[in-house]
C-alpha cells in the first residue's frame, strides 16, 4: 500500500530541481533488477514518486505543459519502464476525468491522488470475455467480464475500467472508477502474466464479475473514451516512456564500455555517435509533440492533425528504439547481456513494451492523413 497524506513537495517544484530528479531516477534504477519479477510491484518507487508529488503533478493548479510531463515520462522510463507503464496509467487516468469528469467527481478523485497517494491506471484491453456494466436500478450498476494487462492489478486503488453499458438509456464504451475497498474483492488470474520483460507491472487478468457501483463512479457518457484527439493523442505518453528505455541503453553501454577501457574504439565511437542521435532525435519528437498538442488543443478542427502527429511520434519513437537495442547489444557483445548486468533486462522491458496496440494501422493513418491533407509538405505540421 502506497504511504498517504505525507506529501510536502509540489511536484512541478520537484521537477525544476535538476539534482533532486537524477537522484530519484538513479534510486528509481538502482532498485529495478530487484523488481524483476512477476509478482512484485515496484511499492518503495511508489512511495518516493508520491513523496516528490509526483502522483498529482498534472493536476489543473500545476501548470505542467505537455512537454514537460512527456519528459518527465521518459526520465521514469529511463529509471524503470515498468514503473513508467504504471505511472503513466495513472497519469491517463487523471487526464481522463479532468476532460470528463463532473466538477465533484473531479473533488473526489483529485483528492484521491492528492492527499492520499491514491493510484490510478486504465483498463480498457480485454479479450473475448471483456466487460458488460449492467444497469441494475436505482443508480446501481453490476459489472460482469475481465480485463487483460491489467497493469498495477491489485495494488490500484481506483482502476478505471472500460466496458459496455446495457440496460440502461445510453448505450455504448463506458468508464468507470471503482473504488476497491469499498466492492467486493476482485479475483486476480496471475496465470495470465508470464511476459517476456515489463514483469514488476504485474499486468494481471482481472475478474471484476459481480462488482457493484453507482452512478457517481461512472466517468462520462458513453464513447467518450474513444473521442479524438484524447484516445489516440495519448500515445505520445507511452512513446515517451518507451524512449526512456532506450536512454538507460545509452547510459548503460558508455559505461561499461568506460569500464571496460574500450572507448577509443573506433567502431564504437561510431555506435555511440548513432545512439546518441537517435536518442536525442527521440527528445526532440517528444519536445515538439509536447507543444504541438498543446498548441493544437487550443484551436479548432486539428483533431485529426494532433492524432496524425502522435501517430508519428509513436512510430518515430519505436525504430529509434529498436535501432537503438541493436547497437547497444552489438557495443556490449555477450557478456554484457548478462546478469547482473541491466541490459538483458533493459532488452527484455524494452522489446515488450513496444508492443502497443495495431502498429500498423498507426502507419497507414499517417499515410491517409498525409495523403489526404492537400497543404504543402511544408505546412503540414506548421
Ligand atoms: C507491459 C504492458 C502493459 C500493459 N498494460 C495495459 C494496461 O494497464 N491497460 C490496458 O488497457 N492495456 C495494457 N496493455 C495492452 C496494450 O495497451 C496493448 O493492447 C497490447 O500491448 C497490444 O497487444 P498486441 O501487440 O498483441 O496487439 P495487436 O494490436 O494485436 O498487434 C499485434 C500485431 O497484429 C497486427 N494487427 C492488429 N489488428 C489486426 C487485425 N485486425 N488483423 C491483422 N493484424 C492485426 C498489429 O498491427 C501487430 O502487427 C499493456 C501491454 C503491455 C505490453
Amino acid at each position: 500500500m502506497i504511504k498517504t497524506a505525507t506529501t510536502t513537495s509540489s511536484g512541478t517544484s520537484w521537477l525544476a530541481d535538476a539534482d533532486k530528479m537524477n537522484e530519484l531516477i538513479n534510486r528509481i534504477a538502482g532498485t529495478a533488477a530487484q523488481t524483476d519479477d512477476d509478482e512484485i510491484f515496484p511499492e518503495a518507487v511508489f512511495d518516493w514518486l508520491a513523496e516528490a508529488g509526483l502522483l498529482a503533478v498534472t493536476l489543473p493548479d500545476r501548470e505542467l505543459d505537455t512537454g514537460q510531463l512527456l519528459h518527465l515520462l521518459k526520465r521514469i522510463g529511463t529509471g524503470n519502464l515498468a514503473v513508467g507503464r504504471i505511472y503513466e496509467g495513472h497519469i491517463n487516468a487523471l487526464n481522463l476525468i479532468a476532460l470528463y469528469a463532473s466538477p465533484n467527481q473531479k473533488r473526489v478523485w483529485n483528492d484521491d491522488a492528492q492527499e492520499y497517494n491514491r493510484l490510478f491506471s486504465v483498463w480498457n484491453t480485454q479479450a473475448d470475455d471483456g466487460i458488460r456494466i449492467h444497469a441494475i436500478g436505482e443508480g446501481r450498476y453490476r459489472l460482469e467480464g475481465a480485463k487483460t494487462f491489467c497493469s498495477g492489478a491489485g495494488w490500484i486503488h481506483r482502476p478505471l475500467v472500460t466496458g459496455e453499458l446495457v440496460g440502461a438509456d445510453a448505450h455504448g464504451w463506458q468508464m468507470c472508477v471503482i473504488p476497491t475497498e469499498r466492492v467486493k474483492p476482485i479475483m486476480q488470474d496471475k496465470t495470465f502474466w508470464q511476459p517476456l520483460g515489463m514483469r514488476a507491472s504485474v499486468s494481471y487478468k482481472l475478474d471484476f464479475t459481480g462488482v457493484e457501483i453507482d452512478e457517481a463512479d461512472l466517468l462520462g457518457q458513453p464513447g467518450d473514451y474513444f473521442r479524438q484527439p484524447h484516445f489516440s493523442g495519448g500515445a505520445i505518453r507511452f512513446a515517451a516512456v518507451q524512449l526512456g528505455g532506450a536512454e538507460a541503453l545509452l547510459n548503460e553501454t558508455r559505461a561499461l564500455l568506460a569500464s571496460m577501457n574500450r572507448t577509443d574504439d573506433v567502431f564504437q565511437k561510431t555506435r555511440l555517435a548513432e545512439m546518441a542521435c537517435l536518442v536525442e532525435s527521440g527528445n526532440q519528437w517528444i519536445t515538439v509533440a509536447g507543444a504541438k498538442t498543446d498548441e493544437w488543443l487550443g484551436r479548432e478542427k486539428e483533431t485529426d492533425r494532433i492524432v496524425a502527429y502522435a501517430n508519428m511520434t509513436r512510430t518515430a519513437i519505436e525504430e529509434i528504439c529498436l535501432r537503438v537495442m541493436q547497437l547497444a547489444e552489438r557495443s556490449v557483445g555477450a557478456r554484457g547481456l548478462m546478469r547482473p548486468l541491466p541490459f538483458e533486462r533493459l532488452h527484455r522491458d524494452l522489446t515488450f513494451y513496444l508492443r502497443q496496440p495495431a502498429p500498423d494501422a498507426t502507419i497507414a493513418a499517417i499515410g491517409h492523413y498525409v495523403l489526404n491533407n492537400h497543404a504543402n509538405a511544408h505546412d503540414l505540421w506548421r
